[in-house]
């Protein structure tokens, strides 16, 4: 249920389109940039698994971009893998001081891509398709079972813990009542679809303390979902 998350940089549009339809096959959770300084801007809100950077960039250069994720801490073991067109062959040398991870060249092998990034994954932090799930001041240890709402830890019961779980591995998707039900409660379940309700409603008891945001987006007619601007917050 885990995704690891790719961040494509790349201001090619059909490429990007491509990039976006293998790696969600591939089970990948994707988000498209396409420009450089946009990328900055992101990556300080959120840190993907891995970042698939196009060397020429508006806004600022893929190299450019490399150089300020190493600089951060929270950036610095990003693996990158950085898309070159062949005529920039020359300056891979220096894009490879620059600290990217891997180079590959365009026009490229889809597999051959998909391969180098499942490898530099697996490489990079076995951990990392890990045990700790975060999302706003939301933090949950799947491993431990244990979920911490701003630094306090919050008790749930183990349907709520799995609920949570469920909508926080995909925040601001919006899972239907059947589709929670398929996923929390398993396929053979004889449940009701009210009893997602019920259950929703016990989480944001115990999730919601004070003045804090509810998390939980409910959408009329369709179902639930983390919310995605509670997560901007
Ligand atoms: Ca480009």
């Amino acid at each position: 249920m885990m995704h690891p998350k790719v961040m494509v940089v790349e201001d090619e549009e059909a490429l990007s389109e491509l990039l976006k339809y293998n790696l969600v096959a591939e089970g990948y959770e994707v988000e498209i940039i396409d420009r450089g300084d946009d990328a900055v801007l992101r990556l300080r809100e959120t840190v993907p698994d891995l970042l698939l950077l196009d060397w020429m960039l508006p806004g600022l250069s893929g190299i450019e971009l490399c150089r300020r994720v190493r600089m951060r801490k929270e950036t610095q073991a990003l693996p990158i893998i950085m898309l070159t067109a062949r005529s920039e062959e020359s300056e891979r040398i220096r894009g490879l001081s620059t600290g990217a991870d891997d180079f590959v060249v365009k026009p490229f092998s889809v597999p051959e891509l998909m391969a180098r990034i499942k490898a530099m994954l697996r490489r990079s932090n076995p951990n990392k398709v890990s045990s700790r799930l975060k999302a706003g001041d939301i933090e949950i240890d799947k491993e431990l079972h244990r979920t911490h709402r701003n630094g306090r830890e919050v008790r749930l019961g183990p349907t709520e813990y799995k609920l949570l779980e469920f909508l926080m591995s995909a925040p601001g998707r919006v899972f239907s009542r059947e589709q929670l039900l398929d996923g929390v409660w398993g396929r053979n379940n004889y449940v009701d679809e009210r009893t997602v309700d019920v259950h929703i409603g016990r989480l944001r008891r115990s999730i919601i303390r004070g003045k804090e945001k509810d998390p939980i987006r409910t959408v009329r007619g369709l179902g639930y979902s983390l919310n995605d601007k509670f997560l901007k917050a």
